[in-house]
């Protein structure tokens, strides 16, 4: 006597093979886009699609190529603002520079500023 064990029909997602709703688009502007030529094994909105066109795949990796975006542009604008900083520190040394000269080169400077005039101008 045999009873059969109840049969867990696979989906129609397990045994059918659904070629891929996704769009190949060969480079070359002449090209019209084709489709994608792959099984599709991953189902998203009632059609089917490979892994590469998956639709939330795809989603993920633009996220990703984005956040690395992002991060390129935060570290190419932080990079701005240091060297704006220090052109910035560098002027206003330049300016400190001749307000130190202005102030050892004043009438009836004592000796010590004849110092600082030649430490000015022999820094190299
Ligand atoms: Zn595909």
């Amino acid at each position: 006597m045999t009873t059969k064990t109840p049969c867990i029909t696979p989906s129609a997602a397990m045994t059918e093979k659904h070629q891929c709703a996704g769009n190949t688009r060969p480079s070359g502007a002449w090209y019209r886009p084709s489709r994608c030529p792959r099984n599709g094994t991953l189902e998203h909105d009632g059609k089917w699609w490979c892994k590469q066109h998956h639709p939330p795949s795809v989603k993920e990796r633009d996220e990703v190529k984005h956040a690395g975006w992002d991060a390129d542009w935060a570290a190419s604008d932080k990079a701005r603002m240091e060297a704006k900083a220090a052109q910035a520190e560098l002027e206003r040394r330049s300016r400190a520079y001749d307000a130190v000269m202005e102030w050892a080169l004043r009438p009836n400077a004592g000796n010590a500023s004849g110092h600082v005039v030649v430490i000015l101008e022999t820094t190299k």
